[in-house]
């Protein structure tokens, strides 16, 4: 196992903000993090990366317990904090090689870690003049330049413009191949998006652990699209499978699907065929936002 949590707790004085929390991932898994504000997913990874001490519990990364062997879980992990200091007034590759310095890594390292990263044409700028995304992207390649085997990522693609929220997603499948990575959302397309698992996590409790691949069994969909014209909802709800169709805005429309089969090709068609542009469409399994919020709202 990659990580394992066995029974954290974790108390702020008198407040538990982790009650008796167990999980396990396995090498090579990418596990999506998911909860409401306040929920815990900070305090928990923050315990992880030896940042923080369990109140009662122990979890070991790559083998090591982090209550006794924190310089070994140092060296195993890469952590993207979830509000990042960066220093701003300096240059990409001078933060970089300061940062591999302290760390006692070879300077190739930087060079490796800004490829890696998609920063070689940046690497040249104050990270003050970057963008949130690149900034992300500084971040990633600080969190990646020992090379460890798990990455701990705190809401990675939060602010991000949806362009560079893509980006950024793309560049953590990509290290997810060769990486053991743990990021906390409270964005659930970001989990269907990237991850093999969810674990959800409210009010300091785990109450959902689950693959992916399970939850899209027998569900059903929603594809959000926008046209370039109107259209008439009920030439959409002859689509197959079609439960329900809402016009959310404008030429928005929400096309509720009985199946679990990617509709968004069959919106496409449907587009073409009426002489209509697509200017946006995206697919939402309703699964995982439903159990979401069901599992995350008070009762
Ligand atoms: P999340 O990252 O899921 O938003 P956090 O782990 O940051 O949640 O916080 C969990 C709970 O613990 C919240 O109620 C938060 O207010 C509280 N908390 C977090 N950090 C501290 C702290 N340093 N002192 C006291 N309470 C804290
Ligand atoms: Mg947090």
């Amino acid at each position: 196992m990659s990580i394992e949590v066995s029974n954290i707790t974790k108390l702020y004085d008198a407040q538990k903000a982790l009650n008796n929390v167990s999980f396990s991932i396995k090498k090579g898994e990418i596990v999506g993090f998911l909860g409401p504000n306040g929920a815990g997913k900070s305090t928990m990874m923050k315990i992880l990366t030896t940042y923080l001490q369990a109140s009662d519990g122990e979890a070991t990364v790559n083998g090591f317990k982090v209550s006794e062997e924190n310089k070994s879980v140092q060296k195993s992990v890469g952590y993207l904090p979830e509000h990042n200091p960066l220093y701003l007034d300096m240059y990409v590759r001078e933060y970089l090689s300061f940062n591999a310095e302290i760390y006692k890594v070879k300077k190739s390292e930087v060079d490796t870690v800004i490829a890696q990263t998609g920063l070689t044409s940046e690497a040249h700028k104050k990270i003050g003049q970057l963008s949130k995304g690149y900034r992300q992207r500084v971040g990633l390649a600080n969190a990646l330049l020992h090379q460890p085997e798990v990455l701990i990522l705190d809401e990675p693609t939060t602010g991000l413009d949806p362009n560079q929220l893509i980006e950024i997603r793309e560049l953590i499948k990509s290290l997810g191949k060769e990486k053991t990575v743990l990021l906390s959302t409270h964005i659930m397309q970001e989990v269907e998006a990237i991850c093999d698992r969810v674990i959800i996590i409210n009010k300091g409790e785990i109450v959902l652990d689950k693959p992916l691949a399970e939850l899209s069994e027998n569900k059903q969909q929603i594809v959000e699209v926008e046209f370039d014209y109107r259209v008439e909802e009920i030439a959409l709800q002859r689509l197959d499978k079609v439960i329900e169709v809402k016009n959310i805005k404008g030429f928005v429309y929400q096309i509720h699907f009985d199946t679990s089969k990617d509709m968004r090709a069959k919106v496409f068609d449907f587009a073409h065929d009426s002489g209509l542009k697509i200017l946006q469409l995206h697919q939402k399994n309703t699964t995982l936002e439903k159990l979401f919020i069901e599992l995350t709202t008070q009762k």
